[in-house]
């Protein structure tokens, strides 16, 4: 069993973005700027924003955190976001998720200009990640995808199961292993709450992107030896320990990992690939 290690990934692939950088100072360009909307005084959205402002500095990147108390007015929102649509110093926009619930998250969403949306959630980007067309893919499927092409894991003509159909992991995820490309050219199958046995469809599988949110979801049982298995899952479960919580996946590591061939930890596999999607989408969206 091949652990997938996705913060060494992660590091390695910070030192290249880094070095591009470089050189685009060099030749007198501006650094890359990306800005975040955070919203209320949730402890993940914090820590999640906190993370993406580290790995900004880290590469180079210019970063802006705007922080707004969760009693704001959908409007106000909307305001904001036109206002950093409009002003060219800012490339990439995210409005970390979820929203205080008097605001429509998808209005929010269709705000952002789908040429600053480094997050991919805007319908013209899905709609032409969905085409395979050139665009900002969600950052946790693009994730995925760059881990499983640096360890050159072969997908093509493989049994693929998502579990889980949300819009921003295991719909785009299914979709892009689904597509003519590499990795990719996945036979896919997408399993949500409504599935009646799961198990049945994980048994024959030979990717398991398990996406569901429930700590410890996919058993031993539920995989075939061989199987590679990419655990998206973060839940913050009370733990005796300083932080008061720690985090958990949504596939049981120690019975899944003597089976498999290779396998996401968590932490330390499917996030710190995210972060460097947002990272790679704003480079992309500054142009380069
Ligand atoms: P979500 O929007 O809550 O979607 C969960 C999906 O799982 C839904 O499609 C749901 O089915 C399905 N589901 C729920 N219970 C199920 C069950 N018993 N059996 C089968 N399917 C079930 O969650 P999400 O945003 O996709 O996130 C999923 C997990 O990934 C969460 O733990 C989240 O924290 C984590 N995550 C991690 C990263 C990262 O960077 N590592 C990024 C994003 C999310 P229905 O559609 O039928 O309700």
């Amino acid at each position: 069993m091949i652990i997938l290690d996705g913060k060494a990934t992660a590091d390695k692939i910070k030192i290249e973005i880094a070095a591009k950088v470089d050189e685009i100072l060099l030749k007198g360009g501006k650094r890359p700027h990306l800005a975040a909307i955070l919203v209320g005084e949730d402890g993940a959205s914090q820590t999640y924003v906190g993370h993406k402002e580290k790995a900004c500095a880290q590469v180079g990147f210019t970063s802006t955190i705007l922080r707004f108390s969760d009693t704001i007015t959908e409007d106000f929102l909307i305001n904001e976001i036109a206002a950093i649509n409009a002003n060219p110093d800012i490339d990439g926009l995210i409005v970390q998720l979820p929203l205080p619930k008097h605001i429509n998250e998808q209005r929010v969403i269709e705000t952002i200009d789908p040429k600053k949306d480094v997050d991919g959630f805007h319908p013209e980007n899905v709609g032409r990640m969905v085409l395979g067309l050139p665009s900002f893919v969600s950052a946790t499927p693009w994730g995925i995808m760059e881990l499983l092409k640096r360890y050159s894991i072969e997908t093509s003509g493989k049994n693929c199961v998502v579990i889980g159909r949300s819009n921003i992991v295991g719909r785009p995820m299914a979709n892009l292993l689904s597509q003519k490309s590499k990795p990719g050219d996945c036979t896919v199958t997408i399993c949500h709450s409504r599935t009646k046995d799961i198990k049945e469809h994980t048994l024959n599988a030979d990717i398991i992107i398990a996406a569901l949110g429930i700590p410890e979801f996919l058993t031993g049982d539920m995989v075939k030896d061989g199987a590679v298995i990419i655990d998206v899952g973060i839940t913050r479960v009370k733990a005796d320990n300083k932080s008061g919580f720690r985090l958990v996946g949504d596939v049981l590591f120690r019975e899944v990992s003597p089976k498999c061939s290779y396998i996401t930890p968590v932490p330390g596999g499917v996030g710190p690939m995210t972060i460097i999607s947002l990272l790679n989408n704003t480079l992309k969206a500054a142009g380069y």
